[in-house]
């Protein structure tokens, strides 16, 4: 008699009555850490996924859609990039990314819990290899919250990689913590955070945008269709001071490109840098609704 599969359902979504669920091949790790409920387990098509207090965060089979476009878009819009923040980014795989711009100096990740590092170094060595050992990042076990009201350190780019707004996530969607995001951005840096799928969390963007645009002179979005993040496209929050960055062109983005080594990617293009700007109409009004 075989046993019975076990189902894990994303529960981020049950104010919406709607759930997702993955039949499980084997459970890998699963505890709960000082943080936060934390499971990772063998899924026969997407492969490892790691959910954290109910939502999937990532999954070996299309990872590569978020950390790409959480992480290119950025540096190619800016351009001149030497510090790069990661506020969360536990598995390493916005880091991994980072640091093939070799023209980046440093690295800083500011990870709350220690143990998604320790299980990513076993089962996502895929990303923390290339990293960990490597001189130009640097990683901080702390509250992401804390570390930018405090640090000396200045960034050209902030990657806000986190949970969702529950748990230990809720402080990286406050304007406390925008605000101290701002204090230690240089002058023309910009910041990307995890903002949700508008077509489900559609109070989470347009109040997520109010707040950019209550500190920085242009507050928006791009998109990305991530299939393990349900509910179509996912948004990404954009904050700068310099409004020029939203619409670099797409020959400077290209010609960066290149400068960079044009490293291989799966997702992000240069194209795909341009056309993530350009937000569908529900998507836009979303972003329109937000205030200053
Ligand atoms: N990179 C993954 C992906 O592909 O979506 C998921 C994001 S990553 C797992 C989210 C990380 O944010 C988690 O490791 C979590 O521990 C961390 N985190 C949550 N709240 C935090 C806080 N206040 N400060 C720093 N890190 C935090």
């Amino acid at each position: 008699m075989t046993a019975k599969k076990r189902w894990i359902a994303e529960t981020l979504f049950d104010p919406e009555g709607f759930r997702m669920s993955y039949e499980v091949e084997r459970v890998l790790y699963e505890l709960q850490t000082k943080h936060q409920h934390l499971v990772l387990f063998q899924h026969k098509f997407f492969g490892k996924v790691l959910m954290l207090d109910g939502a999937t965060q990532v999954t070996t089979k299309d990872e590569f859609v978020y950390h790409e476009m959480m992480t290119h878009v950025p540096i190619f819009a800016h351009g001149k990039a030497k510090e790069v923040l990661i506020v969360g980014g536990g598995d390493c795989g916005i880091a991994e990314e980072a640091l093939k711009h070799k023209s980046i100096e440093r690295v800083t990740q500011v990870e709350i819990d220690a143990s998604v590092v320790e299980f990513a170094k076993e089962h996502f060595p895929e990303f923390t290899k290339p990293v960990l050992g490597n001189k130009r990042f640097d990683l901080i076990i702390d509250d992401g919250m804390k570390y930018v009201a405090k640090t000396e350190r200045r960034f050209d780019v902030i990657i806000v990689d986190s949970t969702d707004p529950l748990g230990p996530g809720a402080i990286l969607f406050s304007p406390k913590f925008y605000a101290a995001c701002k204090r230690c951005m240089k002058p023309g840096a910009v910041m990307v955070t995890q903002n949700g799928v508008p077509i489900l969390q559609t109070g989470e963007l347009t109040t997520g945008i109010s707040k950019f645009r209550k500190l920085f002179a242009d507050g928006s979005c791009y998109v990305a269709a991530i299939p393990t993040y349900i509910g179509g496209h996912m948004a990404m929050g954009w904050a700068t001071d310099n409004k020029a960055l939203r619409q670099t062109p797409l020959k400077t983005i290209a010609t960066r490109y290149q400068k960079a080594g044009s490293f291989k990617t799966k997702y992000w293009t240069p194209d795909i840098q341009r056309a993530a700007f350009a937000l569908p109409r529900f998507i836009a009004e979303l972003v329109d609704r937000a205030k200053g």
